[in-house]
């Protein structure tokens, strides 16, 4: 009965969707909400409890997904680290921002990063990243007023030098879960912890990225779950070899990796709980939206691509968690179903902290989807990848996906077609081509995606990065996560 005068009274006032039911004891949420926006490094939707994993890998994130909305289909810019988290920085697609995979460059000034928008708008700006890829060499520091690089601050911390080499094995010596949750706490701190300014914190987790080495408390986790898969040891990333503690040996099992995977899931789990409790301890969780997402999955054996991301245009490396939390503003959970874009971060966190939208963005705000219209996701949504030009496409609409492979090498190591359409509602693992069933469908899909290609503005100026030229310790840092083999 209460309830249900509750809602009518709800309905009266017209909140009704962005209340749930219970805080009515409570003051308003503040008008500019704290944003703790967190990224996971190689984190694919379907590890996650909340997105159906059988395993249970992630306990607190689910539970923080549970308080908020979550959308089950949400697909990255481009499943590598730098355009992925560049296309969310900027709410522009790759080609717009001038981060695409090749060639390398910081990103370019001229984009208006999150971080700047916010921070006009009166909010502290601080961020911790763990792949060295979003260095402050790459540019991505723009607008933050702190920005902590987890394992150089590490580093130092424990040797009292930044002047480490570094090695595929000790990737995670000096940044990991633990290290990043450590330094986004004092982070926090030093921002004042939004008392006098509301806060912007980015996180950027780098487990689960290979090497998977897990804190050797979950070392046993989940034994026997993945059965023995072996595959040719040449067809695995080099830096990704790891051996075998029970055999003695260089692994070959992609059941042995994926193991280490999901123990490296769960201990990143633990660390998130460690997180939020600290939030709740300083008594931030009523006024801070979390936004929780992940720069791209990973590809464990799936089109034999082994280990890794990027490569593919597949929903293995393509789809990450995504969801949003914010008491007394949106509801608890809510699930939305349409394919949504990683990039629509940017204009979701400005609209719910009442800050400017800028032009020309590719971000589309979320906001409506969050209070309950699911219709109100009007956008396709389109991804590139790949390691060859011209690079691989795809563009989502409804469950329908379709892909273009561009380049022949492509198609000639993937054995795929130049053109494939598949319906993800009854084949989300992509193994059946239905174009031939649906080629005037597949051919306005297509259409989309070469009119999005056409119509989307390119960055034309800028400098290169030339690689070489980095200093040591960020080659080795790169060469470490496999990205200079
Ligand atoms: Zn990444």
């Amino acid at each position: 009965m209460r309830l249900v005068l509750r809602a009518a009274l709800l309905a009266i006032v017209g909140v009704a969707t962005a209340l749930p039911l219970g805080s009515g004891c409570q003051r308003p949420p503040k008008e500019k909400p704290n944003v703790l926006l967190i990224s996971i490094d190689t984190l694919r939707a379907d590890h996650v409890g909340a997105y159906g994993y059988r395993l249970d890998t992630t306990p607190a994130i689910d539970a923080l997904a549970r308080r908020g909305v979550r959308f089950a289909d949400a697909t990255v810019a481009w499943p590598k680290t730098w355009p992925s988290m560049a296309a969310m920085v900027t709410g522009k697609p790759p080609q717009t921002n001038g981060i695409l995979l090749r060639p390398r460059r910081p990103l370019p000034p001229e984009n208006l990063t999150l971080a700047e928008a916010l921070r006009d708008g009166g909010y502290a700006t601080g961020a911790v990243v763990a792949n060295v890829n979003l260095a402050r060499s790459f540019g991505f520091d723009q607008g933050f007023e702190t920005y902590v690089e987890s394992w150089a601050d590490e580093a130092i911390r424990q040797t009292g030098s930044a002047s480490f080499r570094n090695a595929p094995g000790l990737v995670k010596r000096f940044t990991n879960g633990r290290v990043v949750t450590d330094q986004a706490l004092a982070t926090l701190d030093a921002l004042g912890s939004g008392k006098d300014r509301p806060f912007f914190l980015w996180l950027h987790y780098i487990d689960p990225h290979g090497p998977y080495v897990p804190p050797p408390a979950y070392a046993k986790l989940f034994a026997g779950e993945h059965p023995p898969y072996p595959v040719p040891l040449a067809d695995l990333p080099p830096y990704q070899l790891q051996i075998d503690p029970a055999t003695g040996q260089v692994s070959n099992d992609i059941g042995f990796y994926a193991t280490q995977y999901d123990r490296e899931i769960r201990s990143l789990d633990a660390q998130i709980s460690r997180l939020l409790a600290a939030l709740d301890e300083r008594g931030l969780t009523r006024d801070t939206l979390i936004v929780f997402t992940a720069d791209h999955g990973e590809s464990l054996s799936e089109n034999a691509y082994y280990l890794e991301h990027g490569d593919v245009p597949y929903q293995t490396t393509a789809a990450v968690p995504l969801f949003f939390v914010l008491e007394g503003r949106l509801p608890g959970g809510r699930v939305v179903e349409r394919p949504v874009g990683v990039i629509d971060i940017f204009a979701t966190i400005l609209e719910l902290t009442r800050t400017p939208v800028p032009p020309g963005l590719a971000s589309t705000s979320l906001v409506r989807a969050l209070e309950g219209d699911d219709a109100a996701t009007p956008q396709d949504v389109f991804m590139m990848s790949g390691k060859y030009e011209p690079w691989q496409l795809s563009v989502r609409e409804g469950p329908w996906k379709l892909v273009l492979l561009r380049a022949p090498q492509d198609r000639e190591w993937l054995h795929a077609p130049e053109r494939a359409l598949y319906d993800l509602a009854r084949d989300p693992t992509e193994q059946h081509d239905v174009l031939a069933e649906n080629r005037v469908l597949a051919a306005a899909l297509e259409k989309k995606l070469i009119d999005w290609l056409v119509a989307t503005p390119r960055y034309t100026g800028g400098a290169k990065t030339d690689l070489e030229q980095l200093d040591e310790r960020t080659q080795d840092m790169l060469r470490a996560l496999g990205y200079l083999e």
